[in-house]
């Protein structure tokens, strides 16, 4: 059984890549561009891991994250954000708001699906 990893991204561009990265490896992946239609995917399928995109139109990531964590099914559920400027306050803050790690733009392609498996954590299943 794959394993599912929802991406939460408006950049068509990095949607892209990530999307193709991951597939690469074995993993499935959904995309959603917004913070609600994520939350609503995040909610009738619940993923393995989400990729939230910090900055999103109208919801930003940070409440993405909370709204996520609200969820009962949703709270244990890794979720990796993806910060645009190495700021140690915007780390700081997507942690406060309940991501368990992040990544930063511009993706990098050598590091980005070790540093998404390690956020997954080891796979009961054996699977993907
Ligand atoms: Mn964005």
């Amino acid at each position: 059984m794959k394993r599912t990893i929802l991406v939460i991204e408006d950049n068509e561009h990095n949607r892209y890549l990530v999307t193709f990265l991951l597939e690469q490896h074995g993993y499935r992946v959904r995309s959603e561009t917004d913070g609600r239609r994520g939350i609503e995917a995040a909610r009738a399928e619940v993923p393995d891991l989400i990729l939230l995109d910090i900055q999103l139109p109208g919801m930003d990531g940070y409440a993405v994250a909370q709204a996520l964590r609200g969820h009962p099914e949703l709270r244990t559920i890794p979720i990796v954000a993806v910060t645009s400027y190495a700021m140690p306050g915007d780390r700081e803050r997507a942690l406060a708001a309940g991501c368990t790690g992040y990544i930063e733009k511009p993706i990098d392609t050598e590091t980005f699906v070790v540093a998404l498996a390690a956020a997954l954590g080891p796979d009961a299943a054996g699977g993907g």
